[in-house]
């Protein structure tokens, strides 16, 4: 009991703590960015309350049980053990210390500051492997893209010529995209690169989706 109780505590700050990194993460996407830069500055703050009270409720637990054993070590009556239980509390809620110089409120501040101070390289790392696969407009997978030399965005060449050979007023659609140029047919590069980019990846993503297939069965 005493176990299952302090394993609830721990899991409801490591909670805590995943949802720092994961908002760290979106930290990452640049027209977000500010927005969810501050709402995890005020998070933070809250998270940090959290943790000091879930300590605060541990420790006065630990308190309670070590108190209760004590009590019934040194008691013969029932009305003995309540005064023993009474006065032991007082006295050591008098000389308790700041949640705050623990140990382990210490450890949990330094891993929440460790998660928010993991650089948007560092969180890149883990998915710069994944690439855009699909046309802006289409919405279909480019099987022949072309990079805008711009910014550096992609698209089907078969679904971008025909919209800005007709139309001037062509912006980059990709959301975010801080190039406000109308798109020129000049801008336009083919990027056979980007092209066996997406094959890997669809390859890599129907394997994934095999050996999933695989795991069900199992
Ligand atoms: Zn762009």
């Amino acid at each position: 009991m005493e176990l299952e109780f302090s394993t609830l505590i721990n899991d409801v700050k490591e909670m805590l703590v995943d949802n720092a990194e994961f908002l760290h993460s979106l930290e990452s996407i640049d027209f977000i960015k500010d927005e969810v830069k501050q709402l995890n500055d005020e998070a933070n703050k809250n998270r940090l309350e959290y943790g000091e009270r879930l300590c605060r409720i541990k420790s006065n637990q630990a308190r309670l049980d070590e108190t209760l054993k004590e009590a019934k070590a040194a008691s013969k009556t029932v009305d003995e053990l309540k005064n023993f239980v009474k006065d032991a509390l007082k006295e050591k809620r008098n000389k308790r210390q700041s949640v705050k110089n623990t140990k382990e409120f210490k450890e949990f501040r330094k891993r929440l500051a460790d998660k928010n101070e993991e650089t948007v390289a560092e969180i890149m790392s883990n998915v710069t492997d994944i690439i855009a696969v699909h046309d802006p407009w289409s919405k279909e997978v480019m099987l022949d893209p072309v990079v805008n030399t711009k910014c550096g965005h992609h698209y089907s060449k078969h679904s971008v010529e025909p919209l800005i050979k007709d139309n001037m007023g062509i912006c980059c659609p990709i959301l975010g995209c801080p190039n406000k140029a109308y798109i020129k047919p000049a801008d336009l590069k083919p990027d056979p690169a980007m092209a066996a980019k997406i094959q890997a990846q669809l390859a890599q993503q129907e394997e994934a989706v095999i050996s999933d297939q695989d795991d069900d069965l199992t």
